[in-house]
């Protein structure tokens, strides 16, 4: 078993990290503070190959690893959390979906540009009536001639205000014997006539990252824009998740990472009692728990990637532990963070609270922390 870095993941992980040091750790606080979509940083990303990390270069892409992805998801998350989800969701969640199920046409047209950083994409699963029950879907796609014409509304879409595609997921056969076969999978143009952009929602955390509503009214879509098969939609939906996942783990790595490296930082500054801080045991205890279940979460992470990496049929599995881990430790050390800075620790004066707020959304997106521990459940007792 070898737990070294490649050469290229190396390569990766420094080319990121001088980016981020120079580029987007300054910026990071102003990108909260205003809620900015980060649009420059995430050209510049396009530029050095980060939007399509794992896809081919014949697509446009960087022909990297999938650890190589979780890496650089992860450094940037480390810099700017927002930014890590906007990265994370063009990779995962829209170039992945079309290059596992596209065809020659639908990967030349859109994934290329979505690869190589000319366009931006979303992935649009979620409704009002359809969050963790994802196939309750009210949208529906009717097909007409050699056309679809699409219409409902999602909501909480990650990237939508400011993306040139979206994979849609709809209902196109409400009356399919199984349900899971009622729904299908598009890829859709977000200046079609029709769409429009809705609510953007005022969020805790990640707030550079506009996550919003999108409203489709009788939007017409190519027939050759269906991704895969009419009914495939919901495995399309639950197999990009199953990536998807790694991207947020890797970014609840970087959120973790960063809030661990602050505390103890702070721990060398700050006196009480004529000694630095860091000279209680108290707080040493905490440091080295925080720094032990990071480790272990970047392993489970890691281990995911890989596993995605070498198409192991069961890293959905270990993508889902990961997930929950991840995402549940940057919430814990988050919060010791802030323990460690005392009372500045509750101020704007110090990131220790973005990184809080930020990591909160990682036990959320893509599958709840209970809905993570349903899918590991389910493949312990399928057998
Ligand atoms: C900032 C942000 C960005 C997002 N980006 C996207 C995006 O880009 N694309 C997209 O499609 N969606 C996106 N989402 C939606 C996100 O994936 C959903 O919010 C999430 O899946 C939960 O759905 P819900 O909010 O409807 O919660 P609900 O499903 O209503 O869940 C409420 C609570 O009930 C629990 N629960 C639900 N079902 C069960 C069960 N069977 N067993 C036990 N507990 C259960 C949940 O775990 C949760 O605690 C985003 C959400 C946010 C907040």
């Amino acid at each position: 078993m070898d737990f070294t870095l490649n050469e290229n993941q190396k390569m990766i992980q420094n080319m990121v990290k001088r980016f981020v040091k120079d580029k987007l750790a300054p910026i990071a606080a102003d990108i909260d503070k205003k809620g900015e979509f980060p649009k420059k940083i995430v050209k510049e990303l396009g530029k050095q190959g980060i939007m399509g990390i794992s896809v081919p270069s014949q697509w446009g892409g960087s022909e990297m690893d999938v650890v190589s992805y979780a890496i650089a998801v992860e450094e940037i998350s480390r810099g700017c959390a927002s930014t890590g989800v906007i990265v994370s969701v063009n990779n995962s969640l829209v170039c992945d979906p079309i290059l596992q199920y596209g065809n020659d046409y639908q990967k030349e047209e859109f994934l290329t540009p979505l690869a190589s950083g000319k366009k931006l994409g979303c992935f649009a699963l979620t409704e009002p009536g359809a969050g963790s029950d994802a196939l309750n879907q009210k949208t529906v796609a009717v097909k007409d001639g050699d056309y679809y014409i699409i219409n409902g509304s999602k909501n909480f879409i990650t990237n939508a205000s400011e993306a040139d595609i979206a994979i849609v997921i709809a209902v196109t056969d409400k009356n399919a014997t199984k349900k899971s076969r009622s729904i299908s999978a598009f890829i859709v143009d977000m200046k079609s006539e029709g769409v429009s952009i809705g609510k953007i929602e005022d969020k805790l955390g990640i707030k550079g990252a506009s996550s919003c509503s999108i409203i489709f009214e009788d939007v017409k879509v190519p027939a050759n824009q269906l991704l895969g098969n009419e009914g495939d939609g919901f495995k399309i939906a639950m197999t990009t998740l199953d990536g998807g996942r790694i991207g947020i783990a890797a970014q609840a790595l970087g959120i973790a990472q960063s809030a661990l490296d602050d505390a103890v930082a702070y721990s060398k500054e700050r006196k009480q009692f004529n000694q630095y801080i860091h000279e209680f045991q108290g707080i040493q205890f905490m440091m080295a728990e925080m720094s032990t279940k990071l480790e272990a979460a970047r392993l489970l992470v890691y281990k995911s990637a890989y596993l995605k990496e070498i198409k192991d049929p069961n890293y959905g599995t270990f993508s889902a532990m990961a997930k929950l881990y991840a995402a549940e430790t940057a919430s814990f050390i988050a919060t010791k963070g802030i323990q460690i800075h005392g009372g500045y620790g509750y101020t704007k004066d110090y990131p220790a609270e973005r990184h809080f707020r930020d990591a909160r959304i990682t036990e959320i997106y893509e599958g709840t922390s209970e809905i993570q521990k349903i899918v590991i459940a389910r493949s312990l007792l399928k057998n």
